[in-house]
């Protein structure tokens, strides 16, 4: 089940689980649409909108109420100065060939 996390590791925003400027990629690694566009800066992979998971069950046992967001704010790990010597090369190759 993917872990929607509740800010973006690069500036801290708040991202609701809703938040349509929520962007993920296949590591879970959540940023806001203004601080990533196609790179991870942790992983290098791609990035995606983030699903909006039901407010509501539709099914039994399924959305928030059963499989509530994270309340786990992660921070960047990495240093802040080498990022762009990390994702500046790797924005030029589209992520299925990286
Ligand atoms: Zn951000
Ligand atoms: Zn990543």
């Amino acid at each position: 089940m993917l872990q929607i996390r509740p800010n973006c590791e690069y500036c801290d925003k708040d991202l609701a689980a809703d938040a349509p400027d929520a962007r993920i990629c296949s590591y879970e690694c959540t940023f806001c649409a203004d601080c990533v566009d196609n790179v991870c800066p942790n992983c290098g992979g791609g990035f995606e909108k983030r699903p909006i998971r039901p407010q509501r069950a539709h099914r039994k046992g399924a959305g928030l109420a059963h499989a509530p967001a994270s309340t786990q704010r992660v921070q960047l790990k990495h240093d802040r100065d080498t990022l762009a010597t990390f994702t500046l090369p790797l924005s030029n190759i589209p992520p299925e060939e990286r």
